[in-house]
């Protein structure tokens, strides 16, 4: 990112704080393989068990129920693939997976493949127009098929949109029916208090809080044993073996505490700014539509369709001009294909395609959304003058 970059996509990967930096740069410099019984190792399980608590400590869990993974992704597979098997392996009808259409390709595609692999038959909740799972549908069909529903998955908040579910009445939901529920908190975490204690499984990530690419955890209630991906030292209760990587787990604890410590402040600061960003388009611009819930959404997320203009022809004029945005999950860009999240939100095709995100976060400053007004009126008038989206 250079001096002059305006950096809109943090809900991508947000820049490392100073505590992640300073934690897992002093861990770089020694030596220690937290499984070693010699000194240097007892140092690096001590670096380890201190972050563990640390976390712990910030999501309401006892330090026991972290493990820690290689990111969102891998803690999202786990959940569902190794709850999944561990529930059929004690009762093989249980092969129903309830999820929703809004989730992050990190869950959709695990649900999928067991859908393909091991005979799972996968339904979707809906989700209405901000991106909210419809609560009285995941009810009847609890109601209807506890028997045989093997897990329910329901991101904490939208990655696109930024729409917050109701978490807790989900978690009382499957509660009744003592259904586990998967929770992907990965955009959620840093940016809202999360207690981890309301669900049975949750997923988080390092670089959406600040800390590290390529760390992340998956948090267990006491009881879920999911049956594990990865086989080898037995490290993390043997549900995840794998050298743990002491660096890069210093700067996940160090970037959660940071982000918690400075949360109300920084996200009332980064809503704030947000919210300016979306006024001041909405005012220079015609036809422009905002995606998701403007009442209970992530702080730093504004998702919006600019009616006429193709997604990726905006993105890549803001880019020249020194902006950078996503349209929609970084993980797909590059795909040219409407976003399942918005699709699923019941925007045609080609509105979809108009969209973009734009996330700030913990650096996001007023200059940012000033070069934004300046330039996207003229950028906007001249993707529309290329043309429509294909349908
Ligand atoms: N879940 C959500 C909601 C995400 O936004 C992402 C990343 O974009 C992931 C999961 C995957 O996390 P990771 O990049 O750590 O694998």
């Amino acid at each position: 990112m250079s001096k002059q970059t305006v950096y809109f996509d943090y809900a991508a990967t947000a820049p490392m704080r100073p505590e992640a930096l300073a934690a897992m740069t002093s861990e770089l410099a020694v030596v220690g393989n937290a499984s070693s019984l010699h000194a240097s190792g007892r140092r690096a399980r001590r670096v380890v068990e201190e972050s563990r608590e640390s976390i712990a400590s910030v999501l309401n869990v006892k330090p026991r129920d972290v493990v820690f993974t290689s990111g969102g992704t891998e803690a999202d597979n786990l959940a569902i693939k190794g709850i999944y098997s561990m529930r059929r392996l004690v009762n093989p009808s249980l092969r129903r997976i309830l999820t929703s259409p809004i989730e992050h390709h990190a869950v959709l595609d695990p649900v999928e493949s067991l859908g393909e692999t091991r005979k799972a038959e996968v339904r979707y909740l809906s989700a209405d127009n901000v991106g909210r799972v419809d609560l009285d549908w995941l009810k009847t069909e609890l109601e209807r098929g506890s028997e045989v529903i093997s897990l329910v998955a329901v991101m904490w908040a939208n990655n696109e949109v930024g729409t917050i579910q109701r978490v807790a009445e989900i978690s009382e939901l499957c509660a009744g029916f003592k259904i586990p529920f998967h929770c992907d908190a990965v955009q959620a975490v840093g940016q809202l208090p999360v207690d981890a204690s309301l669900v049975d499984s949750l997923a988080l990530s390092g670089h959406k809080v600040g800390g590290p690419i390529g760390v992340g955890a998956l948090v267990l209630r006491p009881g879920v044993n999911p049956i594990p991906l990865l086989h080898g030292g037995g490290q993390e209760r043997d549900i995840r073996s794998g050298t743990l990587d002491t660096p890069a787990i210093a700067g996940l604890a160090a970037a959660i505490v940071a982000a918690n410590g400075d949360m109300a402040e920084r996200t009332t600061r980064v809503r704030k700014l947000r919210d300016d960003l979306v006024k001041r388009v909405m005012a220079t611009i015609t036809d422009v539509k905002r995606n998701g819930d403007p009442d209970d959404s992530l702080p730093g997320i504004a998702n919006l369709s600019f009616e006429g203009c193709e997604g990726d022809a905006l993105l890549l004029l803001l880019d020249a001009a020194g902006i950078e945005c996503s349209r929609g999950s970084a993980c797909t860009a590059g795909v040219p294909q409407p976003s399942h999240v918005l699709l699923a939100m019941g925007l045609d095709p080609q509105t979809a395609r108009s969209s973009l995100r734009f996330s700030l976060g913990m650096n996001s400053t007023q200059a940012d959304v000033d070069r934004l007004i300046e330039v996207l009126p003229d950028i906007v008038a001249r993707a529309r003058r290329a043309g429509t989206p294909r349908a």
